[in-house]
């Protein structure tokens, strides 16, 4: 089975199928509720980047990395992940959401990162390959994916204050259920004035875990205020709405507009956010990419003017903000339930996504 090639087309990528598969039985119990990320398949992609070029791909058993201890990831944190999912379509394939736009970022967030930009095409054909494999862990559920987390980290050993010239990439996947434990509930938000996510100049366009352990005291400052989320102002005048820990953010007003704050540097291009801006353009909808401050937020939420706001990500969908509590008080938004922009958004995404709607975008890809 060694060297067995998944695809007569795509013969870069050799499998070696795991020689102890999760047995069906313990997988479909699994799979009953997966929860998110804590079901994992039995297989993983890696490709390795030494001397100057990078292995070629396989897919292999899941296992664990064997590091020296003074690999530059463990001290320094060079590192990089995306997030994207594989969808069941209704004829039982499989399909994923712009997958070239994780590659593209992926790529950038390397470059930032002092990383040798993974080739898109190498990347691209590692998340298929492995979708590949592991196809039967998609759940077939209505909120059911394949949540696929390819990442890459410095390895060698040295202390040396340098970029490595080693590295890591692999993608292992984790059959998913909805992001919040109660299904696509109305969240609550804390606005944090301590802590920021991310500078100009710093590292707040790249998605790489450091921005992760930078955020997590201030979501954990959330957790204890009561809320289920944090949101981060910008670091400069701590005045501007950016976005939350892992979530773009959006805002509905009366008119049917929407504004979401703009890419300048320190918020993440979410491909989710993207594809949103798109199809509310396409229905008609007027969305700026402007700045938004959390006090006019507040204003216009108690006016009525603002009617709905949520986050967005490929993790968590769409979903709606109802509350958001801050030092200086509290404001709920709309009826604190989910409004209907946010609601036709949110379907007309998910309709794609699973290929219960036509793709007039592009968009999914299949797997066959
Ligand atoms: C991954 C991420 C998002 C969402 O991006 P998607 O491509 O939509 O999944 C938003 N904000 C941050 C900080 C992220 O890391």
């Amino acid at each position: 089975m060694i060297g067995e090639v998944l695809d007569p087309e795509h013969a870069a990528i050799a499998f070696e199928p795991s020689s102890k598969p999760v047995p069906v039985e313990e997988r479909a119990r699994l799979l009953a509720d997966p929860g998110f990320g804590r079901v994992f398949t039995d297989h993983m992609a890696m490709i390795e980047y030494e001397d100057g070029r990078w292995s070629d791909a396989r897919i292999t058993a899941r296992h664990p990395f064997t590091m020296d201890p003074a690999s530059p990831v463990l001290h320094y944190a060079q590192e990089i992940f995306e997030g994207m999912k594989a969808y069941r379509r209704p004829n039982g394939g499989a399909a994923l959401f712009r997958p070239e736009a994780n590659a593209r970022r992926f790529a950038k967030s390397a470059i930032r990162m002092a990383m040798p930009p993974l080739p898109e095409e190498m990347f691209l054909e590692s998340v298929r390959g492995l979708v590949r494999a592991d196809r039967d862990w998609i759940p077939d559920s209505k909120e059911g994916s394949l949540y696929l987390r390819p990442f890459m980290i410095a390895n060698g050993s040295f202390l040396g204050m340098r970029p490595s010239t080693e590295f890591i990439y692999a993608v292992i996947a984790s059959s998913v259920g909805s992001y919040f434990k109660s299904g696509s509930p109305v969240i609550s938000l804390w606005v944090t004035r301590d802590y920021v996510r991310a500078a100009p100049g710093g590292t707040g366009e790249a998605k790489c875990g450091g921005n992760y352990a930078g955020s997590l005291i201030a979501q954990a400052e959330a957790v204890r205020e009561g809320c289920d989320q944090v949101v981060f102002l910008d670091a400069v005048e701590r005045r501007w709405v950016e976005e939350l820990g892992g979530m773009n953010i959006f805002f509905v007003f009366d008119d049917g507009s929407l504004r979401t704050p703009p890419l300048d540097g320190t918020i993440l291009h979410g491909v989710t956010r993207d594809s949103l801006i798109r199809l509310a353009r396409d229905m008609g909808l007027e969305v700026r990419e402007e700045l938004y401050s959390i006090d006019q937020w507040r204003a216009d939420a108690q006016s009525g003017r603002l009617t709905e706001a949520f986050a967005c990500g490929t993790a968590a969908v769409v979903t709606p903000i109802g509350r958001v509590k801050g030092r200086d008080g509290e404001f709920s938004i709309g009826g604190e339930s989910s409004g209907p922009v946010t609601q036709r958004l949110r379907t007309a995404l998910v309709d794609i996504q699973r290929g219960t709607a036509p793709d007039p975008y592009g968009w999914t890809e299949p797997i066959d």
